[in-house]
């Protein structure tokens, strides 16, 4: 609902006093407002520069991440045994800096820290990782790696996200998978795949 109250306020603002001739966009995620206040108040609240530079990505990071989301396969019974049992004889080799896989999963986590969309991660994210999930997971099964890419791209949502309110404000259980989606989505690959994680997305701020 944050989205929708941010509108709101921003509507009766525009309707009082502060018109602009144009409307102002944000450079980082498209964003349109009507006046400099609203457009302020989503520059603090989504792209806080210092917060991104404090919280940078480093391997060392990446491998917590990624070990969250293997736990977290581990521990789902949603998935086939085989699969669990791979997971559970699973090391992750964290990757080296400068690699093109540890780039490509900086590139990921900072864009969403200066943009905080959602939908826009996940779309990036479907678009590179799973397609070449192999070699960001080396030493797994093609349709291991896979599932544990998607994984990843939950956990590091979450950690973006805890980044963004060290409150705690955001529950990392909304941003995952519901079973019934899970098993659903198991098999799939690509396109369907992303299509339904933004449906899980667009949940998020419910
Ligand atoms: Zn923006």
């Amino acid at each position: 609902m944050i989205e929708e109250d941010e509108e709101f306020e921003e509507q009766c603002e525009a309707a009082v006093s502060d018109i602009q001739a144009t409307d102002i966009v944000c450079k980082d995620c498209g964003k349109k407002y009507k006046t400099r206040g609203g457009y302020e108040r989503h520059r603090t609240s989504k792209h806080d520069d210092q917060q991104q530079s404090q919280m940078p990505l480093t391997p060392s990071v990446l491998t917590e991440i990624v070990n969250n989301a293997v736990n977290k396969v581990k521990e789902s019974r949603v998935f086939a045994a085989s699969l669990r049992n791979e997971f559970s004889a699973y090391r992750y080799v964290q990757l080296e800096e400068g690699t093109a896989e540890f780039s490509e999963m900086k590139v990921l986590y900072d864009s969403y820290l200066k943009s905080g969309n959602t939908e826009k991660f996940y779309g990036r994210f479907y678009s590179q990782v799973p397609l070449k999930s192999t070699s960001f997971f080396p030493g797994l099964s093609r349709n291991a790696a896979t599932l544990l890419a998607t994984k990843v791209a939950d956990c590091m949502l979450v950690h973006c996200r805890h980044i963004k309110s060290p409150d705690g404000s955001v529950s990392p259980s909304k941003t995952m998978l519901s079973d019934k989606e899970k098993a659903g989505l198991q098999y799939l690959g690509g396109y369907v795949f992303a299509q339904s994680l933004q449906k899980v997305c667009k949940n998020v701020y419910k």
